[in-house]
Order: C-alpha cells, then structure tokens, then sequence
C-alpha cells in the first residue's frame, strides 16, 4: 500500500469526467463520492476498473444531468429496477447509485432497500477496505472519507468487516466468500474475529447461488498464489459445502508403516506452481482436479503399497458431474480440462522409461494443441521433496519437450488426420462402411506414430494395398 498526501490523492481524480461530475452535483446540490474498489486500489496501486459513484438522493436524476452536460459523446444507461445508471464516456464508466440503507430477511441475500445517507451506505458495504469514499463536491473535492479504519487495515493487510461479522456474513453470505478471494488476491491476513465468524456462518453459504460461488472460486483461482484461498476455505469449513469433491483429496492413510501423499496438498501445490507459469483459468483448474479420482481409486496393494490406478481415466470422467454442479461451462472449456485430466500420467510415464520417438509421437497425436499446456501441467506436478529424484524428472521432461519439437518438425503429427481417409479405403475396395475399412485407417495411423512408414500420402497409399492384400481385399479402381 502507498501512502498518499492529500494532493496526490486528489491528483487521481484530476480526469474531466471527475471535474464534471462536480459540477452537475454542486449544481444539483447534491452530495457525491466515488467509493468501495476505486478508491480502494488507489492505494494498493491495481490497476483501476470501474469507477462507483454514490449520491446523497438520486443516483438515476445524478447520471442524466451529467449526460446532458457531456452531450453528444455520453451514453446513458437508466436500470430503473436497481435505482442505478451508468453514463459511459469515451473510455470510462461510471456507475451511479443513490446512497442506500439495507435491512435483510434470513432467507434471502436481496435486502429491503431505503434511501439513506453517506454512512448508512458504507454500514452496508462488506470490508473496511471497500468502504473508503471520496467527496467529488468541489468544497470537499478529493476529501477521504473513512469512518471504519479502512486505511489502517490496507496498511496492516487486514480484511475486516466493518459491523459485526456474524451481521455482515448472515446478511449476505457471498461475503464469506468475497472475504477469503479478497485475501487471496491481495495477500492479506483475514482478522481473527471476521475468520471465526466465516466457521460459525459457514452454513448460510446455502442460499448463494452456485453460479456466484464459481465466479468467486475462479477469482480465487486465478490469484498469485490460489493455494491460501483454498486452506482459508478448507479452515473455515465452506470447503466441505462448496467442493465435496476436493476436500476428500485431504488426509494420510498409513499401513505397515508406508503413508501415501496428502492429495489435497499436494494439488494445491501443484495449483500454485503452474500459477507461476500460466494465467489460463482452465489450465489452472486442470492442475486443481489433475488427481480428483484418487479418493475413489486408492487401493492398498500388499507388494505395491497405496495405488490409484487410472485415477487419470476416472478423474476425466468425473469432470462433467463437477462442472454440472458448480455451473461450470458444459461446453470445449470442460473438454480440455478432461483431455488434461486424463493425459496427465503419460509424459511422466514416457520420462520414466526410454524416452521412444514412438511414444512422444503418440503423445502428440493424442494432445494435439494442447501438448505444451500438458507438459505445464505435468512439470507442475513434480512436488517431489528428493531433489534428486525432481531434478531427474524435469531433465527427463526437457528431452521428451526437445523430442516433441523434432518430431513435430519432422512428421506434423499435432492435428495429425490420416493421409489416406475412410471415404477413400471405401472407394478403392468397393466396400462399404464397415470393420474393414476401420481397421485399415487405424493400421495406417499406428504405422505413422510407430515410424514404420513417413506421414505422407503416397507411403499410406501402398502400406494401405499391403495391409489390404493380407485381409483379404482387392482394389476394384
Ligand atoms: P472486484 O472488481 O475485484 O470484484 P470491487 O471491490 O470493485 O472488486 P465489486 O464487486 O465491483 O468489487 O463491488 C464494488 C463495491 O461494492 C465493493 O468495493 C463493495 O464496497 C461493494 N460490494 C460489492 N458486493 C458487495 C456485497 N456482496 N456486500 C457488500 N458490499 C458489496
């Protein structure tokens, strides 16, 4: 956080849409802030989004007026239903809403709404942190308005609430979550009487919509460092409601003395090294379900010890449920995660053994685009704590990478389609469509990825009469 003097501060409302929304409420005499995230990454420095704008009385009469005094390169938008507007102007939105008292019901997160004053609006926001205002009236402009400590928190790296958590969670429980993805993002510390209070309202989580919890999980997700969202979730007890499915990952089993891994950490680790390497929410969250399955697969094996066998293949299968649940998108972003999910054992099971041109090049058609995401995914998972056991798996993985570059140059197997297609088989046999044809076209695939013949037509073409003359079959064209 940096500390500002009153003139910097003022300095980032010097934009001419600040100066004219001024000027439209001293005309209007009307009372009027910016506040909550604007002013709030003003002093953690992050980059600035939409600016909110709350007035003592009208936020809609607010938004109109400064419509017209803007003229024709304003767009107003009235949402009568909300008591809100917007007013976009060349690059900025600005947001109005008249100041608010809410009071709630328990079975709903949609309060009752009132007019109210400046402080019964910051009453109802949900962190100190998120309840700083400044004036825009030109006797106060630039005018801090902070009456929760909201500063003092910022610079503790403190998320608090700023009434009485057990009142602020009740009312709203999406703010147990906005609570811990705050933290997450910004690194901060969750105060000590806010964190008990997310453990005793933990259950109130049931009337937030799962799509809102989503939104907020891939906020979580997409932090710095996710793993310290997901131990504030797991601590507090939401984890349990929200994700069954991860929190089973949690726990070590010990038999005759051999104790497998904690999945559960193990994955968050895994979620927060590829963090360093990628800002794809998908591929982030198939680093977090890369090994989901291995609850329901472990086994304990006399000889092997603990095993989780195909836990790939059922964790891939287990995908579409979880996404169902939690409204995430049933569509090509569930797919990749899947595909991941399921090759995810495979470069290391190449980098164990000899690393064969057969083997990669069957690795490559099978991943196809997402190769370089797969192998992310797959050093990622490296956690080992034997630094010479991770060291021989990265070296390891550095020759199948430099392997999948050369044949990749060599045989274009990445969205490989057989040179010679189905359509065509059936044309030159007279056949039609049947086992026949299949086995062929999946004879001529093998023999590509095994290097027996190059990924060219012509080579396809007489392995194809070869292989047709053993089963059997003449060539009618
Ligand atoms: P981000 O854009 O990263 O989500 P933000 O703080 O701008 O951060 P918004 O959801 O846009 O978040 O909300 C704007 C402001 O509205 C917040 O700073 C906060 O003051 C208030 N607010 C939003 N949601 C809630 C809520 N559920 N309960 C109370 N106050 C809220």
């Amino acid at each position: 956080m940096i500390e500002l003097t009153q003139g910097e501060l003022e300095k980032h409302f010097s934009k001419p849409i600040f100066k004219q929304i001024s000027e439209t409420a001293d005309e209007l005499g009307l009372e009027c802030y910016v506040v909550g995230g604007y002013v709030r990454d003003i002093f953690l420095q992050r980059p600035s989004k939409d600016i909110d704008v709350v007035v003592v009385g009208s936020g809609i009469v607010m938004a109109e007026a400064l419509g017209k005094r803007l003229g024709r390169g304003a767009h107003v938008s009235v949402f009568k239903n909300f008591g809100t507007a917007q007013v976009k102007y060349r690059d900025t939105e600005v947001e109005f809403v008249g100041a608010r008292k809410e009071s709630y019901q328990r079975d709903s997160r949609k309060p009752i709404v009132e007019d109210g004053t400046l402080e019964d609006d910051q009453n109802r926001r949900d962190f100190t942190i998120n309840a700083l205002a400044v004036c825009l009236n030109k006797e106060r402009f630039g005018e801090l308005v902070d009456p929760f400590g909201g500063m003092e928190d910022m610079k503790e790296k403190t998320i608090r609430t700023p009434l009485d958590p057990d009142v602020t969670f009740s009312d709203d429980p999406l703010r147990m979550m906005r609570c811990i993805r705050f933290a997450t993002q910004l690194n901060f510390y969750i105060d000590d009487e806010t964190f008990e209070s997310l453990c005793r309202n933990k259950d109130r989580i049931g009337i937030i919509s799962r799509e809102r919890i989503a939104d907020e999980l891939n906020k979580i997700i997409l932090s710095p460092i996710p793993s310290k969202g997901f131990v504030d979730l797991e601590r507090s007890g939401l984890l349990a409601l929200i994700f069954p499915e991860l929190m089973a990952l949690q726990g070590v089993e010990t038999r005759n003395g051999r104790a497998h891994k904690d999945n559960f950490y193990h994955t968050l680790e895994v979620l927060d090294n590829i963090s360093k390497k990628t800002d794809n929410l998908w591929l982030r969250w198939a680093a977090l379900l890369h090994d989901i399955a291995k609850p329901v697969t472990k086994r304990w094996e006399p000889k092997a010890g603990w095993t989780f066998h195909n836990h790939n293949y059922v964790g891939e299968k287990m995908i579409p449920n979880i996404f169902r649940k939690m409204k995430l998108p049933m569509n090509e972003k569930m797919k990749y995660v899947q595909k991941l999910v399921g090759l995810h054992m495979r470069p290391i099971v190449i980098a164990d053994d000899v690393v064969t041109d057969s083997a990669v090049r069957r690795l490559l058609f099978e991943a196809g685009d997402d190769i370089d995401d797969l192998m992310t995914l797959c050093e990622a998972d490296i956690t080992s704590k034997n630094l010479e056991r991770k060291q021989r798996f990265l070296t390891n993985f550095q020759l199948v990478r430099q392997k999948l570059k050369d044949l990749e140059e060599k045989d274009r197997i990445r969205n490989f389609q057989p040179p010679v297609s189905g359509e065509e088989i059936m044309q030159v046999f007279g056949l039609q469509p049947c086992r026949e044809v299949g086995s062929l076209k999946s004879s001529i695939k093998d023999a590509i990825l095994d290097g027996i013949i190059p990924n060219e037509y012509e080579a396809a073409y007489r392995y194809m009469l070869e292989k047709a003359e053993k089963m059997g079959l003449k060539a009618v064209k």
